[in-house]
């Protein structure tokens, strides 16, 4: 038997011929299957703008540069995502620190943040950016972040790399309701594919803007022109320095394709996290938990194992990967990554986080995962903890 992943993409026949028509199309890159997926993702969100681009790395990177961080400023994000998220920061040369998380949700915790901003305005080193990241498809607490963002005077990138097709309170994630900038990704693991792909949203045409040129070297044909000088129709102009951060339209045309069934895809990995707690409600666990406010998207499926239980992790981790069952562990907090050491961060920095990772493992959750393979998993997870 093959293992069982812990997540997976899904493509189908249509998603193939909308590849292939592109392949014969006159445009790989640049042509129309970028702006159109643009569309159909903010008509989706209901934002104003959408920034194709080629990876969710990059378009935090441009979120950031949008927003004006620089060598000096302060960006804060969550002690447990993927080092990405905070990257961001350190490509624009910030100061990049964590907040700890709320252990019922894994996200950044508003009121730790409160508590980290009441210190940092003390200090006189309160942060530009914080970045929340949406854990497992759960959105944060946007409404309590954004007011605190008023209050202390900072700008917000949600990265929202795995709640594609989630909502919070009456809106999908990515109307960026309470935040400057949202962030989603398209790597195959994530809710929807590109292959490598990521999007920037915003309602600020100015943001926008900005990004659209970062993620093209900076260069523009829809400059001001000065009045009476005559246009020469090869003339193109660098406004600031940018990259190439670029959608493909072979990208794109698998992003529209792949857009008809979110939903669907939504529903079918809750219908899974909801089969699981029926499945595993028995066992020495915390399942995931998910707030009134949000709907999660499910894009992973973590448990926690009970303190009493926390030194078994590993064994459970090996028994399950000997079973065949590609589990795995989101996120080892990142300021645990020797490159994070380095920049002075030691253990013990952020209590929930490292009390999370220790307990923590992601059981698989994908939209084709079938019903006899979560027995499965349930029953092997049962099997590895009374053993
Ligand atoms: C996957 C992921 C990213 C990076 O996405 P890419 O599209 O692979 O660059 C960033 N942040 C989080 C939380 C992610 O899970």
């Amino acid at each position: 038997m093959l293992p069982i992943p812990y997540g997976k993409q899904n493509i189908s026949r249509e998603d193939v011929e909308a590849v292939l028509e592109c392949l014969q199309s006159d445009f790989l890159t640049q042509g129309p299957k970028v702006p159109e997926f643009e569309i159909l993702i903010s008509n989706y969100c209901r934002v104003r703008y959408a920034v194709a681009v080629n990876s969710a790395t990059s378009a935090l990177h441009i979120a950031c540069l949008a927003l004006g961080v620089k060598p000096g400023d302060r960006v804060w994000t969550s002690a447990i995502t993927f080092v990405a998220s905070s990257n961001a920061a350190l490509y624009c040369g910030a100061t990049i620190d964590f907040v700890d998380i709320d252990i019922r949700t894994i996200n950044l915790c508003s009121h730790k943040l409160e508590e980290k901003l009441v210190q940092a305005e003390k200090a006189g080193a309160l942060p530009k950016v914080v970045i929340p990241v949406h854990m497992c498809g759960q959105s944060c607490d946007m409404k309590r972040i954004s007011k605190l963002s008023h209050k202390y005077g900072f700008r917000i990138i949600e990265d929202a790399s795995h709640a594609v097709g989630a909502s919070y309170k009456t809106n999908r994630v990515g109307s960026c309701e309470f935040s400057d900038i949202t962030v989603f990704s398209y790597h195959p693991v994530k809710m929807i594919t590109t292959g490598e792909g990521g999007m920037a949203l915003s309602n600020d045409s100015e943001l926008a803007n900005s990004m659209r040129l970062l993620r093209s070297h900076g260069v523009t044909k829809d400059f001001e022109r000065k009045a009476g000088k005559p246009i020469e129709g090869w003339y193109y102009e660098q406004q600031m320095l940018g990259f190439n951060y670029r959608m493909s339209d072979i990208s794109a045309a698998l992003g529209c394709s792949q857009m008809k069934r979110l939903d669907k895809f939504v529903e079918s990995r809750r219908l899974l996290a909801e089969r699981y707690k029926t499945l595993l409600s028995n066992l020495p666990l915390e399942l995931p938990w998910e707030h009134h406010d949000a709907k999660s998207s499910y894009h992973l499926y973590v448990i926690t194992l009970n303190n009493a239980m926390r030194t078994k992790r590993q064994c459970v981790f090996d028994a399950l990967r000997d079973a065949g069952i590609g589990v795995n562990v989101h996120y080892i907090p990142v300021y645990f990554q020797p490159y994070y050491k380095k920049l002075g961060f030691a253990r013990g920095y952020c209590k929930n986080a490292e009390s999370y990772y220790s307990r923590c493992i992601t059981l698989p959750i994908f939209p084709t995962l079938t019903l006899d393979q979560q027995d499965y998993v349930a029953s092997s997870l049962g099997k590895a903890l009374s053993s």
